[in-house]
């Protein structure tokens, strides 16, 4: 019997088990996790006992606690988001960086893929801080001026403190887009 292929989502359910193996595959990195109660496969079972893959995308949802979208796990020491111990499981030792963010390329935050998930470099990192610091009175004021064509976003970015780039995600809705300006 022909394998199934998976990267056509939704033709194709596939059997748990081989969604599992998959997921002990993506998360062999070789860091060492010194956990005070759990070791890695400990980890790893209840991780996948709290994810959901949808077929369409592939993003492993996660299904138990949450907050602001986020998944949390006890990691046998502490409380930490999910999706960053995936990405953290998923890594050879040294590469995973405690410092930086972890992003979704897939703009689903309970997703854990660590294949949709990378870290930010220090320059993304500010891009994201200054695109929380905006408030959605803010957003709907950038999008309505350049809605207008009597501004560039250079200058909105400056005007905003938030830099050209920020302000380019918020008009392209790649941002904030569940905030919604009126047609004038
Ligand atoms: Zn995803």
């Amino acid at each position: 019997m022909p394998r199934s292929d998976t990267t056509r989502g939704g033709e194709s359910t596939r059997a748990c088990e081989e969604i599992e193996a998959e997921m002990w595959g993506v998360w062999s990195g070789d860091e060492e996790l010194a956990f005070s109660e759990h070791s890695r496969s400990t980890l790893i079972e209840r991780m996948i006992d709290k994810i959901s893959v949808a077929d369409k995308t592939g993003c492993w949802e996660w299904t138990a606690a949450t907050a602001k979208k986020y998944g949390y796990i006890w990691d046998g020491d502490k409380l930490v988001r999910s999706h960053r111990l995936s990405l953290r499981l998923a890594l050879d030792a040294g590469e995973f960086d405690e410092n930086l963010n972890c992003n979704h390329r897939c703009d689903n935050p309970p997703c854990v893929n660590p294949s949709h998930l990378r870290q930010g470099t220090q320059r993304e990192n500010i891009l994201e801080s200054r695109l929380t610091k905006l408030t959605e009175k803010d957003v709907r004021e950038i999008k309505s001026r350049y809605r207008k064509n009597d501004v560039t976003m250079r200058e909105l970015g400056e005007d905003f403190g938030v830099g050209q780039p920020a302000v380019s995600l918020i008009v392209n809705e790649k941002r904030w887009g569940h905030v919604s300006v009126k047609c004038e």
